[in-house]
């Protein structure tokens, strides 16, 4: 190494399924001819690592490269379905808490769409590992699933300030928050919540937020008027596949997946395997995937020269891919890569570029809200005891009503599939064997007296198989649960 060479930064590369290796191999040649002084370390993850019976699909050399170099350039993995085992990409996610996932998708000089024209650039910064994608499941019955949707202060804070701190990062001035906090008020309103509070911090930048289904909507309709949406897991999984094809489709959309220690790049799409070895794809996604890794990595010059040379070998359009032009004519994906080798140094004639400069993580990581810290009075009120009967509402209210007699509770109200059934107010509801029985105690406090829960358990179960319980909290006279469809 000569005096003035920077040391080689090591770097976790994983091909990945599918189409995996030959995007990858495209991104990997690009960065080299670069000339950034980067050291891969490749290590598997994904269906040759579930076939060896490694549930995970990750195994430990490849957690513990990730471990140390911080950064990875990742191909897609594919996700078996039927034999129990976790998606290795959500494996990944959780271990690094890569919290933010960040995709952004702008207009592609030379890929027509309806949207041509209207220079599309707009950010989704969803986040990454909590919400359903926690994948917290249980059957309750035979016959009634359950996922838990569980977000926290904590995590909302973590992808808000991500996504103002990116936003600044990119110069952009806008953000919407897109939740559906109109009707899940609890877990999706902490994001919307969460937004506001924060938005306060950073006045250099609006702060709106929108209904999700109606962002979907919007994002049809005007997708110019956006420029960063933050917000959950799953709405951010939606939209962002959603906004990739406003722009072409998913071989244009890479993503960051974003955390305090470290960083995975990919390609929003997944393994496609019905395209892989048939070097067809479109490597434009993952390239892009490695662009947002050199920005990170500071090299920002190196980064500059891919996305200029990309841009311009997509507006010369002489090598375009299948998926943009069809078949005939097309492109195969090493021969568009070596159109974007041979353009380096050229700028696009006719489409701007971004300043960059780096997320300033610091202020990102910093989590400050909490109602735990400031919380002056907690009570239990009651709780709410879901069982599995057959019968009808009036039959099962009141033969549980009888059953509790005694007891320092009364049943307020049963429901099932979320809307109050006992006592009746008329509702039409197709019942399941699944119901939610609403328990108010006499006299709450400041917890639930363990006696008491077990007595009221004893007294449910002659009757009924009981499944779950959830205590029905109070903080500083805020209900902590929402009501039942139909509940005073
Ligand atoms: P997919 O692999 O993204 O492919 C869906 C379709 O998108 C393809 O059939 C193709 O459309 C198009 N496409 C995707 N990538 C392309 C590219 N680079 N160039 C051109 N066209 C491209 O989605 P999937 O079929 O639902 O999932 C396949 C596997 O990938 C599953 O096991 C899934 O779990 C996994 N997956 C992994 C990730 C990840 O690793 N992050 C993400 C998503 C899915 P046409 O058929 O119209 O040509």
């Amino acid at each position: 190494m000569s005096a003035t060479q920077k040391p080689r930064r090591k770097v976790t590369l994983i091909p990945g399924d599918g189409i995996g290796p030959e995007v990858v191999a495209a991104a990997r040649k690009l960065i080299d001819a670069t000339g950034v002084q980067i050291e891969w370390e490749e290590r598997a993850a994904g269906a040759s690592v579930f076939k060896m019976g490694i549930a995970s699909g990750v195994p430990e050399d490849t957690i513990e490269s990730i471990h140390r170099t911080k950064v990875a350039l990742k191909g897609p993995l594919e996700t078996p379905i039927g034999f129990g085992e976790k998606s290795a990409n959500v494996t990944l996610r959780k271990l690094f808490e890569t919290f933010a996932n960040i995709r952004p998708v702008r207009e592609i000089p030379g890929v027509k769409t309806p949207y041509s024209g209207r220079n599309l650039d707009l950010v989704v910064v969803r986040e990454n590992v909590e919400d359903l994608y926690a994948g917290i499941e249980h059957m309750q019955t035979p016959d009634v699933a359950q996922c838990l949707k569980l977000i926290s202060r904590k995590g909302c804070e973590k992808i808000v300030r991500l996504g103002f701190e990116f936003a600044r990062s990119q110069g952009r001035k806008k953000i919407h928050c897109a939740t559906k906090s109109n009707i899940m008020k609890m877990t999706e309103g902490m994001l919307k919540r969460t937004f506001e509070e924060i938005a306060k911090e950073y006045p250099d930048i609006q702060a709106n937020h929108i209904i999700v289904d109606n962002c979907a909507h919007q994002l049809v309709k005007l997708p110019e008027q956006f420029d960063v949406i933050i917000t959950t897991n799953m709405n951010g999984d939606i939209l962002s596949d959603l906004t990739s094809a406003l722009i072409g489709g998913l071989g244009f959309a890479p993503s960051a997946n974003i955390g305090n220690e470290v960083a995975i790049f990919e390609a929003v799409h997944g393994s496609a395997p019905k395209y892989a070895g048939k070097n067809t794809i479109n490597p434009t996604a993952m390239i892009l995937s490695g662009v947002m890794m050199l920005r990170h990595l500071g090299e920002f010059d190196a980064a500059a020269t891919i996305e200029n040379a990309v841009l311009a070998t997509l507006e010369e359009g002489k090598f375009l891919t299948r998926d943009v032009i069809g078949d005939k004519g097309s492109a195969s994906t090493t021969d568009y890569t070596n159109a974007i080798l041979a353009n380096f140094g050229k700028k696009p004639k006719a489409t701007s570029t971004r300043e960059h400069r780096a997320i300033e993580m610091d202020r990102a990581k910093k989590p400050t809200l909490s109602a735990t810290a400031s919380l002056k009075d907690r009570k239990v009120v009651g709780v709410d005891v879901f069982i599995e009967a057959d019968g009808t509402p009036d039959s099962v209210g009141k033969k549980l009503e009888e059953n509790i007699k005694g007891l320092p509770l009364r049943l307020k109200m049963i429901s099932n599939r979320g809307t109050k059934l006992y006592p009746s107010s008329g509702a039409i509801t197709d019942t399941v064997n699944h119901w939610r029985c609403r328990f108010m105690l006499e006299a709450p406090g400041s917890d639930m007296n363990p006696e008491i829960l077990t007595g009221l358990l004893k007294k449910v179960e002659q009757s009924f198989r009981w499944m779950h319980i959830e205590k029905l909290q109070e903080f500083d006279g805020a209900a902590g649960f929402t009501k039942a469809q139909g509940e005073d």
